[in-house]
């Protein structure tokens, strides 16, 4: 059982006692919620995101989920090459995490269909300190290279 579903059956089972403590708590803690939303309110409003959805993470604001993603895709990929491996193509949109061995698998151990994907991936490979065996491929050369066993058509 995944560490989500026990909380989730923990929650329905003791719905009732939780709400009532979630309703306590902020009975008696009305300032302190007040303050941190007062907080939020003036940080977000000093960065002029008010009428944006902000994401924050690690102490960090972005101003959209989005800005998030591509910030942290640009991190990891300059890092490994703004560069497609094979055919050299630079267009950040285009490109791609290649496992080069076709490890894929080793770095998501323990996910649900054994692989990471996206910004799961690019998460997971930042916070292991950029591990090697991979390289920048373009979609092309990535789906390529798996279907032609390996070598990019390009090159065969
Ligand atoms: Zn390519
Ligand atoms: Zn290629």
């Amino acid at each position: 059982m995944t560490r989500k579903k026990r909380q989730q059956l923990y929650y329905q089972k003791h719905k009732e006692k939780m709400c009532h403590y979630a309703r306590e708590w902020a009975k008696n803690n009305k300032d302190k919620r007040h303050i941190a939303r007062k907080k939020r309110y003036l940080k977000l409003k000093e960065l002029g995101l008010l009428k944006t959805r902000p994401y924050i993470v690690g102490g960090k604001i972005y101003p959209t989920k989005k800005s998030y993603n591509s910030d942290i895709k640009k991190q990891v990929f300059s890092h490994y090459g703004i560069k497609c491996f094979c055919c050299g193509e630079n267009n950040l949109s285009f490109l791609n995490i290649d496992h080069i061995n076709d490890n894929g698998r080793e770095h998501g151990t323990g996910k649900k269909n054994g692989k990471y994907k996206g910004v799961a991936l690019y998460r997971f490979l930042i916070k292991n300190n950029y591990p090697t065996g991979i390289q920048t491929a373009c979609f092309n050369c990535n789906m390529g290279r798996r279907i032609n066993g390996g070598i990019c058509p390009h090159k065969t």
